[in-house]
């Protein structure tokens, strides 16, 4: 179990030294804000959804500590070419992930989740299950095309 959580630890300390889909994005048509006041994270979302109301492309700016930055970095990964039902779906598992004691119930979403698994030790410290869903609120807010900032409180 050690073992993993330092493979854990590795994927998110590389997420936050270089966060895959970092930027803004010009092309982006649907935008939105979050805000973490707990721990300070801040993070715009840019979107790209299609026609067939899928999401093309994902792109993240701000700032925001290692948790926060790693999450939302694997998420827009994650979310590309997802549709809002399966991402509605996903946020759901993510959070089932951090937020229940290890079982059955969080292997499921472990095996679903994929890669995003990495996030499951956050269990363990509540101060920063919502650094790790921070992103996820802003998905939805962007989703919904709000123009208020998405809070974790
Ligand atoms: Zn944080």
């Amino acid at each position: 179990m050690s073992e993993l959580r330092d493979l854990y630890q590795t994927v998110i300390l590389d997420h936050n030294k270089n966060p895959r889909n970092f930027g803004a994005d010009a092309s982006a048509n649907r935008t939105a804000e979050g805000h973490n006041p707990i721990c300070g994270d801040q993070l715009r979302l840019y979107l790209v959804v299609d026609d067939s109301k899928r999401i093309s492309d994902a792109h993240f700016d701000g700032s925001g500590c290692a948790i926060s930055t790693a999450s939302a970095s694997l998420m827009t990964d994650f979310i590309k070419g997802k549709t809002r039902e399966e991402v509605e779906q996903l946020f759901d598992r993510f959070h089932d992930l951090v937020t229940t004691p290890p079982g059955e119930d969080n292997l499921e979403a472990a095996a679903e989740l994929g890669k995003l698994a990495v996030f499951s030790g956050v269990r363990d410290y509540p101060m920063r299950i919502k650094c790790a869903t921070l992103c996820w609120h802003t998905l939805r807010a962007a989703l919904d095309d709000s123009s208020e900032v998405a809070q974790t409180e």
